[in-house]
């Protein structure tokens, strides 16, 4: 019976090895080389070579396939000394894999070495536990939810529209939350802005919104802006976010954030309600259809409709806000199908849903042909709905 040395080096004598200086030029230009470390979860979350792909010894056999379907796709295999990777990279061959290497030496003489390496962004155990409904779902997974916990995301309006979406997303993970108001709670408010309570009919909605928030998840970031948009603030506000969810209750904020975002390329998820109906749709950030393309024009102030005296179902915001979140954390994702280019009409009366196509206006000012996104010109129109 062989001694566990004797095996080894057995194994290596049917193996190719190959050394760092040859790896680290695959960094440069990995070309379809797949870096493969076969570790375990505790040595990989401690650091790893950058571009490497996990797949930890014990599963090596039942996953490789999946990780590298073409068994011709040039392998080379590292651990920490350079032992088990000799193992897995007999056992790759055995399934067919022609082209695989170890790397001599392991990770322990690739970081001696001072070659770069690099720490993976891992969920915390409570943060698997938090998300497992996320992660489960292999169109999300940990990568998804590691992209949710990085994005950032802007309400405008902490109100009946800002409420549900800001909840929904900050239960989702999304790791920055920024969220602009410059009202303070209403009484009137509580038939539909699920953020705020009774005890806090006076507070900033912002201050209001970072409490919920902040209790229903920690690892959120809430960012507070005290503030109505204007031309002067709305550009410095919006810069670095994601995705801009819009559930502002007025013409001059819609218009103001449709321009400013097309002028920063960020996309917009835009609701409206009025009574028992409510719109939806979204303004891609690579520009058109937009805003303007819906409503070329504000109102005029006589016609545009008050909210105050409009009234409005205190639920229609609550599924128009849970349907702006869905959309935000699909463009997040990179997944399914948005409405950008859709309208969506919901008559809750009715219970109905109608859909209308949204096409890019070519003479839009703002997304038609030859506009250039840059040089568009912010407009501070007069305020002609106060109400919420
Ligand atoms: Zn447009």
């Amino acid at each position: 019976m062989p001694s566990y040395q004797t095996y080894l080096q057995a194994t290596k004598a049917e193996i190719k090895e190959t050394d760092l200086q040859s790896v680290k030029a695959l960094l440069d230009d990995p070309g379809r080389t797949v870096l493969l470390d076969v570790r375990e979860q505790d040595e990989w979350v401690q650091g790893h070579i950058p571009g490497a792909t996990w797949i930890p010894r014990g599963f090596l056999e039942s996953k490789i396939e999946d990780a590298v379907p073409d068994r011709d796709t040039p392998i080379v295999v590292y651990c920490a000394g350079g032992a088990r990777s000799a193992f897995a990279t007999r056992s790759l061959q055995t399934l067919g894999y022609t082209n695989v290497q170890s790397m001599a030496g392991g990770y322990s003489r690739w970081k001696g070495s001072g070659l770069p390496w690099k720490v993976p962004k891992v969920m915390t155990p409570e943060q698997e536990t938090r998300y497992s409904r996320h992660t489960l779902l292999p169109e999300v997974g940990v990568k998804g939810q590691l992209k949710l916990l990085e994005a950032s995301v802007l309400c405008i309006g902490a109100g009946g529209l800002g409420s549900p979406s800001s909840l929904y997303l900050a239960a989702a993970g999304i790791g920055t939350l920024g969220m602009i108001d410059d009202d303070t709670v209403d009484a009137s408010n509580l038939q539909r802005q699920i953020l705020h309570n009774t005890e806090r009919v006076g507070m900033s909605k912002v201050d209001s919104a970072e409490k919920t928030l902040r209790g229903l998840n920690p690892d959120v970031k809430v960012l507070k802006y005290k503030a109505r948009l204007t031309t002067d603030n709305v550009m410095e506000v919006l810069k670095g976010f994601d995705v801009i969810v819009d559930g502002a209750d007025n013409f001059q904020t819609r218009y103001l954030v449709n321009d400013a975002a097309l002028k920063l390329g960020i996309p917009v998820v835009h609701a409206s309600i009025f009574r028992f109906e409510g719109q939806l749709t979204v303004f891609p950030g690579e520009g058109g259809p937009c805003y303007r393309c819906l409503y070329p024009e504000p109102p005029p102030p006589e016609e545009a409709p008050s909210c105050q005296e409009a009234g409005v179902l205190g639920v229609l915001p609550g599924i128009m806000g849970v349907l702006q979140a869905t959309e935000a954390v699909k463009l997040i994702l990179g997944l399914g199908q948005t409405l950008a280019g859709r309208l969506l009409v919901y008559d809750a009366l009715r219970t109905r849903f109608r859909e209308l196509k949204l096409r890019r206006d070519p003479k839009c000012p703002t997304c038609g042909e030859g506009v250039d996104r840059s040089k568009i010109e912010l407009i501070d129109y007069v305020q002609f709905c106060a109400g919420a």
